[in-house]
């Protein structure tokens, strides 16, 4: 609770940092500091042993002075109202960042899916579409999947709202599988769009891509893709970590093997005996760090002793505050999560605009399409960076929030 709390006042405090920095005044930071909508509805669903259980949901909308809003629905026993408002500010700067018509939005249903039946997932998500439908819509608001939420959510929530339409609204949402409208690419999109943005901050630091010693935290759903993906680029992948520990080669891991003996859960070291910690894994000697894992791991306590020449964040929040201060002060390039993990609502975006024409692209079309956003993306906020000699993160705020503030001006709410 206390660390969503902080999600929130963080995203907050560098929305004011970045609005202060292009020149705004305190009005427009009253207008993006919190969602224009935040909506919490109560989901009755009859559970397979006859009982009704009341399920609290959420739906976060940023602002939606550039398009309708747009974000994912993640299904957490922990999350919180406060979450929800920080990840729909998120999703606005991460569609400023790759330059897409939307603004920024987010849900969440407070339940375990992982002690539900199918039958209850069904209804529970059938549930949150009728409680929410007369705010959501191709053109209101478009959800996609997040923790804990998959194609088959999004194909029953598309159908749920197909009905309530009466109209077949593929546009509804995004992540479907490829049969009911969904994109080439999409569920490798996150993970390629953060490869095609470590490749972009390698070239900027003159380190080539053949041959270079990475390290990655986590080895869940984006880490091992990532893994697989730079391993495959001619990377040298030297370590990799799970929750329980970390494995490290100097001569680089067979990536192939780890891939194949992972447990649905990202869980590999526990086959092995001569593993290192998570604390150790991060201060290895290095030329990318990748953080792909959780929240907070680089912080006052070990940024000073980081050895990579670049951290490129996956998870969403690796680093505090004061370590992105400390890695900036020791000349160590941070990209920020806002940017490098936009490939996920980009192809999301893709998808939506194939909906809409209901013309299909290929799977190397999308890929041509999303490699042209993260590279146009990447090349803005490192510029911003350096002219005005700010770190990434900020650069990555002020490009993400300029286009719903001038948006917002225009219209006359601010
Ligand atoms: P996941 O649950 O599939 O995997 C998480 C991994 O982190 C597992 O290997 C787990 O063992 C490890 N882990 C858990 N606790 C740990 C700890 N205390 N120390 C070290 N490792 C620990 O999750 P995921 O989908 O891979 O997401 C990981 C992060 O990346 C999240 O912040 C997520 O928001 C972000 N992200 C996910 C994707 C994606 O496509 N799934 C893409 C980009 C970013």
């Amino acid at each position: 609770m206390t660390e969503n709390l902080n999600l929130f006042t963080s995203t907050q405090g560098l929305f004011k940092d970045a609005l202060d920095k292009l020149g705004y005044d305190e009005g427009m930071y009253e207008l993006l500091k919190e969602p224009l909508r935040m909506i919490e509805v109560r989901i009755p669903i009859k559970m397979d042993d006859g009982k009704v259980k009341v399920f609290t949901g959420y739906r976060g909308q940023h602002n939606d002075a550039v398009g309708p809003t747009k974000g994912g629905v993640r299904y957490h026993p922990e999350v919180t109202l406060e979450e929800v408002k920080a990840l729909s500010m998120w999703m606005t700067l991460k569609a400023g960042i790759v330059d897409l018509p939307y603004g920024g939005g987010k849900g969440a249903i407070v339940c375990d899916p992982r002690e539900m039946s199918m039958g209850e997932l069904e209804r529970l998500s059938r549930g949150y579409v009728r409680a929410l439908s007369q705010v959501m819509g191709p053109n209101k608001d478009i959800p996609a999947p997040d923790v804990f939420t998959n194609a088959q959510i999004m194909a029953w929530m598309m159908d749920e709202y197909s009905r309530i339409d009466e109209f077949n609204s593929p546009g509804f949402i995004t992540g479907k599988p490829i049969v009911l409208g969904g994109s080439q690419g999409r569920d490798r999109a996150t993970a390629e769009g953060v490869t095609i943005i470590i490749e972009e901050a390698a070239k900027r630091r003159g380190i080539d891509m053949k041959g270079a010693r990475i390290v990655i935290q986590g080895f869940g759903n984006a880490g091992s893709f990532l893994s697989k993906f730079l391993h495959d680029a001619g990377a040298k992948v030297i370590g990799i970590s799970d929750a329980y520990g970390a494995l490290h080669d100097p001569e680089g891991l067979d990536i192939d093997y780890l891939l194949d003996r992972r447990d649905s859960f990202g869980t590999v070291t526990t086959l092995f005996d001569n593993t290192i910690s998570n604390q150790e894994l991060l201060e290895l000697d290095c030329d990318i760090l990748v953080p792909a894992a959780i929240s907070n791991q680089i912080t006052e306590k070990n940024a000073h002793k980081i050895k990579a020449t670049i951290v490129v964040e996956a998870a969403n929040g690796p680093t505090t505050t004061e370590g992105t201060r400390i890695l900036k002060e020791r000349g160590i390039l941070l990209v920020p999560d806002v940017l490098a993990s936009a490939g996920g609502v980009t192809v999301s975006y893709f998808e939506w605009v194939q909906n809409n024409m209901g013309y299909y692209w290929t799977e190397e079309e999308v890929r041509e399409k999303m490699t042209k956003k993260m590279v146009d993306a990447f090349e803005n906020v490192y510029t911003t960076a350096e002219t005005r000699n700010i770190d990434m993160r900020l650069a990555a705020y002020m490009i993400g929030v300029r286009k719903t503030a001038e948006a917002s001006r225009f219209r006359g709410w601010a």
